[in-house]
């Protein structure tokens, strides 16, 4: 059935010797599900997507073998006896009538182990390890690696592989001068540099017979000086066409790139133009991928012809049944991925198990989920940030009764101005959804209510939960009360009007966003392509190796900014991992001063008088129209002790049980936790 407001999203897919239901490709994503024996639990995370009417899945990667893991320990498939554990995965999505293929992901020199192979011995700009260069011989025994992990994963019961030629891992690598510096059969022009990738489709193939999906992930645009042409990119594609693949995925950027490739900043679809330069080239279905994460963005670009299907990973992350809600007209309650990457990439790099801010039971089905509670109770909610709403959303979902209160005009906290910051406009997404829920779930809203204790006591509840949230610290600086000093509240939820210069005080997330704020005047890059495009240097990989600009147009700040902190280290540095250097980087771009190691001497009508270090040296005015404070915050929980001393339970969640560690992402997973178990 095809659905009429996503037609092209919901045709299906012929593939000659099977059929996809969709156009929606789940895309590869690392979890930590794929590590050790966790069988079970990617049973039941895949399950639940299959069961979401994915068209198709992928895994996260496995190695063909030892060396080619991504870390010590990681998922591997090389034996008979692995594959057999598989079967509980494969079993559980046919059950749900879906279909899933492996990934194979060999990480040549991205692998964070010291048993690192790679075409040449050259090490990455992203790991400690140098790789040892392969021997002729060490080449063949990959190349029979692969094929013998794709056997396996058909003997697993698997519907096809993706072999993972792109983002810079060992495939890649053999494709480029520059990490590629072999003299044998497998380094020299490129048409011997991409001998491997195509050996590998072609005996892999050979192996599997004609009726298995092989996808190849195929790296458009490698986003690093000196990467692929576009010419050697379309003879690649031809190439693996040619050898037997039966779709050819869309890699964009290598993971050393220094273009936000995925973050919420990345305008949606930034990169379908690429895939769409290769349609004409190629016969076989082509997938796009990278910041598709609504429905709407899905159809337009299936229907703007730039590809035959689209890929999401995160957003099924964040959403399992995103695919079958679009099919049923219910695209408003798809809970969208912002893509943060704060629970999923963040995670996987600090070897910690994924999850998803907007979703705590993403890669935890099996132990955390939503009940209906066995005795219906009646809760207070008092706040509706973050960890007030999650928690007032499960708690209706179990059958509670819920009053949730709040002293501003609207729900989301916060929220209301993380979403004010160019590059951060997925946070309306989140308020959109969590209001479509609140209204769902029969959530009661009393706005424009500040509670007091008194008012919560007679009202009969069994519980109340205080998410009241945060006030900003007091930094306590001589002549702070001057009229130049905003609060980070005053410019982005009232926006106050704020001159040329300004002296940022505090470098957290908050001071990074305030100086994001503050340098666009309230216009987003991230809502012109073109215009974001230029902003990173990026073009079409036909006019430069790469698809990188040999020269960047700096673009001309709107106000001089100094961002201060008075720790010494690098600013921003609880900024995510995979997300903080993006931050840098867009602050560094609009030429804003990181000044740290300082401490904050007095504000008057010269500005901001600072001074450097435990002595106190050098004492400077920064000349400034504005100083505004980000220094932090303190919780605000004052209903807690007169509502235990009335005799009633209280529970603290979010900002006003931790303020230090306030963000969204620990008081959703708080609040979604706390109210399962009540
Ligand atoms: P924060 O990250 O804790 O940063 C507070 C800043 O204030 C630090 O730079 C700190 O640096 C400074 N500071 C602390 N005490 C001070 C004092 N007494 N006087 C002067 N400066 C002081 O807090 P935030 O920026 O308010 O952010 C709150 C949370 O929101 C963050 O932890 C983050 O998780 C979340 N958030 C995240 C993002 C994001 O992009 N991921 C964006 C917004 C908010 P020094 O002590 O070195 O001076
Ligand atoms: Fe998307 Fe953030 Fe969830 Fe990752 S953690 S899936 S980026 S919303």
């Amino acid at each position: 059935m095809a659905n009429s407001l996503y037609p092209r999203l919901f045709a299906p897919l012929d593939l000659g010797f099977t059929s996809l239901k969709n156009r929606v490709l789940m895309g590869s994503m690392h979890t930590g599900l794929e590590d050790g024996n966790k069988h079970d639990r990617l049973a039941a995370y895949f399950a639940e997507r299959a069961r979401g009417e994915v068209g198709l899945i992928v895994t996260g990667g496995y190695a063909p073998n030892r060396v080619g893991g991504v870390k010590p320990f990681a998922g591997k498939l090389s034996t008979r006896s692995e594959a057999k554990k598989h079967q509980q995965v494969t079993s559980a999505v046919h059950a749900e009538n879906g279909k899933i293929a492996m990934q194979i992901l060999h990480a040549g020199r991205y692998a964070y182990h010291p048993f690192a192979v790679a075409p040449s011995k050259i090490r990455s700009p992203i790991t400690p390890f140098t790789p040892r260069a392969l021997s002729t011989r060490g080449v063949e025994k990959q190349i029979g690696d692969f094929v013998r992990c794709a056997q396996l994963a058909r003997e697993a019961g698997y519907d096809g592989i993706e072999i993972m030629g792109s983002e810079g891992y060992f495939i890649n690598e053999f494709l480029v001068k520059h990490t590629n510096q072999r003299t044998d059969q497998w380094g020299g022009d490129y048409t011997q540099r991409m001998r491997l990738p195509v050996e590998i489709v072609e005996r892999t193939r050979e192996a599997v017979g004609s009726d298995f999906i092989i996808i190849y992930r195929l790296s458009m645009i490698d986003l690093i000086p000196d990467g692929s042409s576009w010419e050697e990119t379309v003879m690649l594609a031809k190439a693996i066409e040619s050898a037997g693949a039966t779709i050819i995925n869309t890699g964009i950027g290598w993971h050393e790139a220094r273009v936000p490739t995925i973050a919420t900043s990345v305008p949606r679809g930034a990169f379908a133009w690429v895939t769409k330069k290769m349609k004409s080239e190629v016969s076989i279905p082509l997938v796009t991928s990278n910041r598709i994460n609504l429905p709407g963005t899905a159809e337009e670009i299936l229907a703007d012809g730039c590809a035959d299907m689209v890929s999401m990973a995160r957003p099924l992350l964040a959403d399992p049944e995103f695919v079958r809600k679009a099919h049923e007209g219910r695209a408003d309650e798809i809970n969208v991925c912002i893509a943060c990457n704060q629970a999923c990439l963040d995670h996987t790099f600090a070897n910690k198990m994924s999850s998803c801010l907007v979703n705590p039971r993403a890669c935890h089905e099996t132990e955390l989920n939503y009940i209906e509670a066995p005795t219906k109770r009646k809760f207070a909610v008092v706040g509706s940030g973050p960890a007030g709403i999650s928690s007032a959303l499960v708690l209706a979902e179990r059958g509670h009764n819920v009053d949730m209160y709040e002293a501003a005009s609207q729900v989301g906290g916060q929220l209301n101005m993380a979403r004010m910051i160019p590059g951060k406009e997925e946070f309306h997404e989140m308020l959109d959804y969590f209001r479509r829920q609140i209204e769902l779930k029969g959530v009661h809203v009393h706005l424009d209510t500040r509670v007091t204790a008194e008012d919560l006591t007679d009202k009969g509840y069994d519980e109340v939960i205080i998410a009241t949230g945060v006030t900003p610290r007091d930094p306590n600086i001589d002549g702070q009360d001057h009229p130049k000093v905003l609060s980070y509240i005053d410019v982005l939820r009232d926006h106050a009007p704020v001159g040329k210069r300004v002296a940022i005080i505090g470098a957290g997330g908050i001071g990074f966003d305030v100086a994001e704020f503050l340098l666009h005047d309230g216009h987003s890059p991230t809502m012109n392509l073109d215009e974001w495009l230029a902003e990173w240097g990026v073009v079409d990989p036909a006019e430069a190796r790469g698809g990188l600009a040999r020269e960047r147009t700096q673009p001309r700040p709107v106000r001089e900014i100094t961002l201060l902190q008075r720790k010494a280290g690098k600013h921003g540095a609880n900024l995510g991992k995979t997300t903080g250097w993006i931050h840098r980087a867009a602050l560094k771009m609009h030429q804003v001063q990181m000044i740290g190691d300082v401490n904050y001497e007095r504000i008057g009508d010269e500005g901001l008088l600072i001074s450097y270090g435990e002595k106190r040296e050098n004492p400077t005015w920064i000349d400034v129209d504005n100083v505004v404070m980000c220094a932090g915050q303190v919780p605000l929980r004052e209903l807690q002790e007169p509502l235990q001393a009335a005799g009633i339970k209280t529970h603290l969640i979010g900002g006003a049980d931790i303020a230090s560690e306030l963000d969204a992402k620990r008081a959703i997973d708080q609040g979604s936790r706390l109210a399962a178990g009540l």
